[in-house]
């Protein structure tokens, strides 16, 4: 009997290679040299679903992982120590410190006011930010012997990169000032880099890494595409197929009219599940190799597609979605990050 509280099959999966992912972060870790890589698991593992990833990554050997916001601490902390557990974002009051406190969950300090924050609410082991250029969180280096820093127990000392992608000058800026930076504030651990910090090579590495997008399978630099595989592959099912004539329409607005008789399908895909409106045009979907490109607009839980490449699929059969996000052509559209992150509920639950 099936259960008839549990939904039946979906009609739309993400499926994530957890071997894949696994093995990303392992090239990450090697590629970090004498520093160890950490990994970092904000907004739901960039999209793919912490509940999958961060069991993965633990089992390959992380033993660091990064969110955000203090909400992302619980779906993590059931799967890992919560000691090992770092919230980039930092206490904003007295509740975001009792949270830390008793989830166990470890603050970055951002400023000398989280600092002063941190230390009045009972203190204990956190990390600091340091800003060497990004100008987003962290403290000013010329603030490192600010007694509200002195009185603060840091594991980790981390600082940001902002142009890691790029060759830049201001790559080498921030790794010197970072470096003197550190051998002024007391702290266990140093990390600077990113994904794209670990392709600028091994003085980037500092004792820990942090990277994110290279272990869902994001390239952002050259340096790491040998050592870097794909983790995420999204399929959509076929609702329904239809027989067009010459002079009908497909979708809102009617923006596409079939220029002869034609079959189509509607597919169980749409922008609320991050197949976004912009991603339509041009665009297909795909069943082994042949290309099915998408007419009309994209709906939020629908898009049509022409079957003239493969007119024996049927109700049911899935199609792959493109969501390669190294290819540079759909990066004009959106950014590796925006593709993974954007992802929607409906996959991540299937
Ligand atoms: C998101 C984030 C990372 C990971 O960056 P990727 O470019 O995805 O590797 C590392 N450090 C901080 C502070 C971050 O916010």
């Amino acid at each position: 009997m099936t259960d008839p509280l549990l939904p039946p099959p979906a009609t739309l999966r993400l499926t994530v290679d957890t071997q894949a992912l696994a093995d990303n972060w392992r090239a990450l870790d090697r590629l970090s040299g004498t520093a160890r890589a950490g990994a970092a698991v904000k907004a739901d593992a960039y999209g793919l679903g912490v509940d999958v990833c961060v069991p993965a990554l633990r089992d390959a050997g992380c033993e660091t992982f990064f969110v955000a916001h203090w909400s992302e601490v619980a779906a993590v902390a059931r799967h890992v120590p919560p000691a090992q557990i770092a919230v980039l974002h930092g206490p904003l009051s007295a509740a975001d410190c009792g949270y830390a406190r008793s989830t166990g969950a470890v603050p970055v300090i951002n400023s000398l006011e989280q600092a002063a924050l941190w230390t009045a609410n009972g203190g204990g082991v956190c990390h600091l930010m340091v800003d060497t250029g990004i100008n987003r969180l962290g403290i000013a280096a010329a603030d490192a012997g600010d007694p509200r820093i002195a009185a603060l127990d840091i594991d980790i000392l981390l600082s940001h990169l902002a142009c890691a992608d790029e060759d830049s000058a201001m790559n080498a800026r921030q790794r010197g000032a970072f470096a003197a930076v550190s051998s002024q504030i007391a702290h266990r651990r140093a990390s600077l880099a990113n994904s794209a910090g670990i392709g600028l090579g091994e003085e980037y590495a500092f004792g820990l890494t942090r990277p994110g997008l290279a272990l869902y399978g994001g390239v952002p630099r050259g340096e790491l595409a040998g050592a870097i595989r794909p983790v995420a592959r999204v399929e959509a099912a076929i609702l329904q197929c239809r027989n067009l004539v010459a002079g009908e329409s497909v979708g809102y607005n009617a923006t596409f009219t079939a220029p002869a008789t034609m079959r189509v399908c509607t597919v169980s895909l749409g922008y609320a599940d991050g197949f976004l409106r912009l991603r339509g045009p041009g665009n297909a979907l795909s069943h082994q190799g042949r290309a099915l490109p998408i007419l009309g607009k994209v709906s939020m839980d629908m898009v049509v597609a022409d079957l003239s490449a493969a007119p024996d699929l049927a109700v049911g059969d899935w199609l792959t979605v493109p969501w390669d996000i190294n290819d540079v052509a759909q990066q004009n559209i959106l950014s590796p990050y925006e593709l993974l992150t954007t992802i929607g509920q409906r996959l991540r639950r299937s």
